[in-house]
């Protein structure tokens, strides 16, 4: 295919504003794919991503259309993550394609993620095609969000297209708008050394690491020697090939083709994203401009309810890392804990996922730790420590400085919840930068310490704005901070796996709250059990759980037999997750409850 026949695109958007079903419709509609193999979302390969309606890992689809003006066209979709914690796998497929699909919910209008995938994608230079979805719906409203668009990205948004991806209104258009609308990929040459951009791989239990790239000049094929570039490693191509989304080999990929290549690689940490790929003999005179590897940013402990299960579980993140290079972990033992590992992560979400796969798809139990942002600190004798992990703080009087992250987060929100939203982010430490306002939507710019963020602030913006608000954020930078260890005790000892960093200003309600809460999710024993929050030596908040004077089930439900049964048989399933604390049975769900702040 002549490069005037190439087109390389991805689709941009807010959450759930239809990004996957238009992919899964522009495949449909260019008869990629049969009918019969046509699952509810095809690009969105994995369970939990299908039932979360989210995309974890960027997919491309290479579709074949015949256009209006008569001429054959390769259209090379990137489908892009849509979620915060992802922004980096959304630049570095961006920074494949040419153009942008800007797909917009026509009853929703302009959220957080629109703005920011947005910017991402003018970012990589991308001409934009702004595309209103759902304008099946009786609430869409096409013209007003066109003004939005306008008003708001300063977008010309006079042809927008409008589309419904449900039902296949307006989908032809797209594909026309993609031909005549956005650029064919820039000249490279086919006699130029090989030189192709690493823009993704991942781990294929039958076909190994698949690596996927994009040339940008030269010919990948078959037999050749290549050389990443930035960890010099050379492999001999076992296979080139176009996914369809079938994988199909070809004979090469030229120069504004996309495809993948298999290689006797490893694993997937074995291919850096972003690395300039090269023939081994006859190498590129310069490097593409690389990528920073994705930090993780937040780090929690995963520990296995039943110590017995540690083997399995080192198994289990053995295999996810597979997967997933931007997931870490090594090994952890807590005192109260027992071994097990100190994960990182790139956000919450991501968090989340992992743990979730790791229960359902390896049928683990597991009990997660608080989760913790990257702390830097300068120790008095002029050393410097990232700290991932708040039970291995240093002694207070060895530190002279601790930094904590902080982010600029945008909101969106319709202005009837703008009230508790200012307040939710006062509370969480933050510094308003920016409100305007678009339409009767306002639009809040905040810097707030990631710290404040980890736990639940995402969960608390939604449930106080009935799940309107949007939010993005991006990590700024690290400042100073008045950040105390605090430890919680419970019996007198000191539970390692609840200790957290926090504000000294927030600490003493932060810590009246966890007693709280603990007091009510510990249950009674037959002793008095005193639950402490810390500072150093200093006792910051104190509640007491009384002792169980006799058998709870005859107090409670006297001669009922069944409602007994039943609640003895609870207990006994819930004795599985309990930890024991000195003499202190403490329930799993005692940990995650604890920990989300209200
Ligand atoms: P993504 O998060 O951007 O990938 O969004 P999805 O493609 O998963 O779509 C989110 C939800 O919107 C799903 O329930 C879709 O069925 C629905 N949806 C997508 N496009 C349309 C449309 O054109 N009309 C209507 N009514 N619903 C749509
Ligand atoms: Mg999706």
């Amino acid at each position: 295919t002549p490069l005037s026949h190439i087109r390389n695109f991805s689709i941009v958007a807010h959450i759930d504003h239809g990004k996957s079903t238009l992919a899964d419709r522009l495949i449909q509609m260019t008869g990629s794919l049969e009918e019969r193999d046509m699952k509810d979302q095809i690009l969105d390969a994995m369970d939990i991503e299908r039932e979360r309606g989210i995309t974890i890992k960027a997919n491309t689809v290479r579709l074949e259309y015949d256009a209006s003006d008569g001429e054959h066209y390769v259209l090379n979709l990137i489908d892009t993550p849509g979620h915060v914690d992802f922004s980096y796998e959304v630049a570095r497929s961006l920074s494949a394609c040419e153009g942008s699909l800007l797909v917009v919910d026509a009853s929703q209008g302009v959220e957080a993620q629109t703005l920011a995938n947005l910017y991402a994608a003018l970012d990589a230079d991308h001409e934009i095609v702004p595309v209103l979805n759902k304008v099946d719906l009786p609430a869409a409203e096409p013209e007003r969000i066109k003004e939005q668009i306008e008003e708001v990205i300063g977008l010309d948004a006079s042809d927008a297209l409008e589309i419904s991806a449900k039902t296949g209104v307006g989908v032809p258009a797209v594909l026309e708008a993609i031909v005549k609308r956005l650029p064919p990929p820039a000249g490279g040459s086919r006699e130029e050394p090989l030189k192709a951009l690493l823009v993704d791989s991942w781990y294929d239990t039958y076909l190994g690491v698949v690596v996927l790239v994009r040339v940008i000049d030269g010919t990948l094929k078959k037999g050749q020697t290549i050389r990443m570039m930035g960890t010099e490693a050379t492999y001999r191509v076992d296979k080139v090939g176009v996914i369809t989304p079938r994988m199909v080999e070809v004979e090469n990929l030229q120069p504004g083709e996309i495809g993948f290549l298999m290689a006797a690689i490893k694993e997937v940490a074995d291919t850096r994203v972003g690395d300039t790929i090269t023939d081994d003999k006859r190498p590129t005179a310069t490097m593409l401009p690389g990528f920073k590897p994705a930090q993780p940013v937040v780090f929690c402990g995963l520990f296995p309810v039943d110590a017995g299960d540690f083997e399995a579980l080192r198994d289990a993140v053995g295999r996810l890392r597979l997967n997933d290079a931007s997931f870490s972990y090594e090994t952890e033992s807590s005192a109260a804990l027992g071994f097990g590992f100190r994960c990182g992560f790139l956000g919450l979400l991501h968090l989340e996922i992992v743990q979730e796969r790791l229960s359902r798809e390896f049928d683990l139990d597991l009990i997660a730790t608080a989760p913790s942002v990257v702390y830097g600190m300068t120790m008095r004798d002029g050393s410097e420590i990232e700290l991932h992990n708040p039970a291995d703080m240093p002694e207070v009087m060895k530190i002279e400085e601790i930094r904590e992250p902080w982010i600029r987060a945008t909101i969106l929100t319709p202005d009837e919840h703008l009230g508790p939203i200012l307040k939710l982010c006062q509370d969480r430490r933050g510094v308003q930068a920016d409100m305007s306002y678009v339409g009767n939507r306002a639009m809040l710019v905040y810097d707030l310490p990631l710290n404040e963020v980890v736990f639940d602030f995402y969960d608390r913006l939604k449930s106080i704005s009935r799940g309107y608000a949007s939010f993005d954020y991006q990590i700024t930078e690290y400042r100073a901070s008045d950040l105390v260890k605090m430890s919680i005790l419970v019996n007198g000892e000191p539970v390692d796996a609840l200790s957290m960093l926090v504000h000294r200003a927030a600490a003493e309600k932060r810590g009246r709250d966890m007693c709280e809460r603990l007091k009510d999710l510990i249950p009674k024993h037959m002793f008095k059990i005193p639950i402490q929050a810390a500072i150093g030596g200093t006792v910051i908040a104190r509640e007491t759980i009384s002792a169980l004077r006799k058998d709870v089930t005859s107090k409670c439900y006297g001669g009922d037999a069944t409602r007994k049964r039943k609640l003895l048989e609870k207990q006994k399933a819930g004795k599985k997750r309990m930890r024991q604390f000195g003499k202190v049975d403490i329930p799993q769900e005692a940990f995650i409850a604890a920990l989300k702040m209200g």
